[in-house]
């Protein structure tokens, strides 16, 4: 096209001479939308597939926004690069989905997020992909699960209802020497307090979601890989599966990275302050938080956490019904009643284990109510709760 004709309005609204300025410098990341990628040549377009892992390719695929994200993320795991998705459990499916095939076999945690189960249980099996469930406190006794195609062990830790703290280290010493991945749902620690890769794993998962998101108004997942090789196979899949993220969203979670530190210090101390608060009251019975004694894998915690987040799990006394706990919960004036966790407001939860536990049947017979705190005075959370259990 020559540039002597003077195009007209509406070729003008289209094409502006808008280009990024080069003098201005704010302090965040800024918003970069696109699907198209707009090439420098012919040529450059034609060579696109070779540098799909490094450059700009298409919306779908990142754009600087995306990008960021997901290497600052990557940063926070220890890991190489990461991958992101559009909620944490598309993150955990696929990575499933990069690392087995047909005829494989994968280890779950019997305490693995329900949605992870229902994936391995239902679309897995579908595929020819048999899944066996393992005791979360099982540690090297692993091996003895171990078969010839065995090609994954997935833990999740703690697991983020019945809260037992998996021996990663012992895990993934056992899965490397037969040739398996280990991967693992990061959520609860937000990737501050458990660093996957240092322990041993290969892939770590993170509902964004949660805690970097911070503050339960987007949905965002990333798969972080520990080298090019899985990275590559993962950022793969995730494009024949037309996954990608939100440049919006991905604001979002790069806005909650800042005070993602100075949130959790605060989620960790409320959460023990009601925590020590509910371990004297007579109407409960155990205290799940893996910083309690009596959280399963509590000395595996102090090993390999550097600190706790603000979701716990309490078991009450046998003597309370559904129907009883049930008042106490809708009784209550700041904990609000909905899933998901991680951000401002404090969520109480009714989980019943015995529906889902396959390999370690539940055995407690009390009630499970699930707590997350969150960031109001843990003295009000306290007198919240002292009301409502005195309606039990
Ligand atoms: C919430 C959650 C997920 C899924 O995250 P979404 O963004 O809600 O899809 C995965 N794992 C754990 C442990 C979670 O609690």
């Amino acid at each position: 096209m020559s540039n002597k004709h003077k195009p007209n309005e509406e070729t003008r609204l289209i094409h502006s001479d808008y280009v990024p300025p080069q003098g201005f410098v704010g302090l965040s990341t800024p918003v970069h939308h696109a699907s198209t990628v707009v090439f420098g040549s012919a040529h450059a377009y034609r060579a696109r597939r070779e540098h799909i892992h490094e450059g700009y390719v298409y919306g779908l695929t990142g754009t600087p926004t995306t990008l960021a994200l997901a290497q600052r993320i990557a940063d926070l795991e220890g890991g190489y690069r990461a991958v992101l998705t559009p909620s944490g459990l598309s993150a955990i499916t696929l990575v499933l989905l990069a690392c087995l095939k047909q005829g494989d076999h994968v280890l779950v945690a019997d305490n693995v997020y329900i949605p992870t189960r229902d994936f391995c249980m239902k679309l897995l099996t579908d595929l020819g992909v048999e899944t066996t469930f393992y005791d979360p406190l099982i540690g090297q006794d692993i091996a003895a699960l171990m078969r010839e195609n065995t090609r994954l062990i997935w833990a999740e830790s703690p697991g983020s209802i019945t809260m037992e703290v998996q021996d990663i280290p012992s895990i993934a010493q056992i899965a490397h020497a037969r040739g398996a991945l280990v991967a693992i749902d990061n959520t609860w620690s937000a990737g501050l307090y458990f660093k996957p890769f240092a322990r041993g794993c290969d892939i770590s998962v993170q509902a964004v979601t949660k805690y970097i998101g911070g503050h339960a108004d987007l949905m965002l997942g990333a798969a972080t890989a520990s080298n090019e090789t899985l990275y590559r196979r993962i950022r793969d899949t995730a494009s024949m599966l037309g996954l990608g993220a939100a440049p919006d969203d991905c604001f979002l979670a790069l806005r909650g990275l800042p005070t993602l530190t100075t949130r959790l210090r605060q989620h960790q101390t409320s959460a023990l302050a009601v925590a020590t608060w509910l371990k004297q009251r007579p109407e409960i019975k155990k205290i799940l938080h893996p910083a309690f004694t009596d959280c399963p894998g509590h000395n595996i915690w102090r090993r390999d956490f550097s600190g706790a987040s603000g979701l716990f799990s309490v078991i009450l006394q046998d003597k309370y019904s559904e129907t009883a706990v049930d008042r106490m919960l809708d009784s209550l004036r700041y904990f609000k009643i909905g899933a998901s966790w991680g951000g401002p407001v404090s969520l109480a939860l009714p989980l019943d284990p015995h529906q889902v536990r396959t390999a370690t049947p539940w055995r407690e017979v009390g009630q499970l109510l699930r707590f997350s705190i969150g960031l109001e005075d843990p003295a009000d959370l306290i007198a919240d709760l002292e009301e409502g259990l005195a309606r039990l």
